[in-house]
């Protein structure tokens, strides 16, 4: 593959990124000194469009600084997103302390939700509704460190496939036949 190798950022390049997200007040959100490099397939909306589109032409060793809206990030802060929840609805094991993250089972939308308790009291608990990180400006930085066209294997299986084994990666939903 080595002829079809490109040097910046295109579309179904494998880019391998340094990152930093951090917010208004100075708070690391996430960042690659932690959990390492992110690798992702470019253009197949792996991360955020506006990073796909900051980062379209950069070469290894350019970096970038760009910001997030809440609107494009975890949504605007919504103050009507709270509910008044019975306590007897909750399991009977979960303890419940204001400020924690909680994960609701919402049965009409069959999903699970993550809430925070806001206000406890004797028999019902509210909860905030709204992502943690809702009506948070993100400040995305990001230095490429290496580019590479993605293989047939990796845009038929929709993600990067790293130097080791690839039973290292949870398949179930792809075949592997070669
Ligand atoms: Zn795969």
């Amino acid at each position: 593959m080595a002829n079809s190798e490109r040097l910046t950022v295109q579309d179904e390049s494998v880019v391998t990124m340094e990152y930093r997200v951090t917010l208004d007040n100075g708070e690391v959100v996430e960042a690659s000194d932690e959990d390492g490099p992110m690798q992702f397939i470019q253009g197949r909306g792996h991360v955020y469009p506006a990073i796909e589109a900051a980062i379209g032409g950069l070469a290894p060793g350019d970096e970038k600084n760009l910001l997030l809206p809440p609107e494009e990030a975890f949504g605007a802060y919504d103050p009507d997103a709270t509910e008044t929840i019975p306590l007897d609805l909750f399991p009977d094991d979960m303890e419940l302390v204001e400020g924690d993250e909680v994960e609701l089972y919402d049965e009409e939308a069959e999903e699970t939700i993550e809430a925070v308790i806001v206000e406890l009291q004797d028999e019902y608990a509210m909860v905030d509704l709204n992502h943690p990180l809702a009506g948070e400006t993100l400040h995305i930085w990001v230095k490429i460190v290496d580019v590479r066209a993605a293989t047939a294997e990796e845009l038929e299986h929709d993600h990067v496939h790293g130097e080791h084994d690839h039973d290292e990666h949870d398949h179930d939903e792809h075949d592997h036949e070669r």
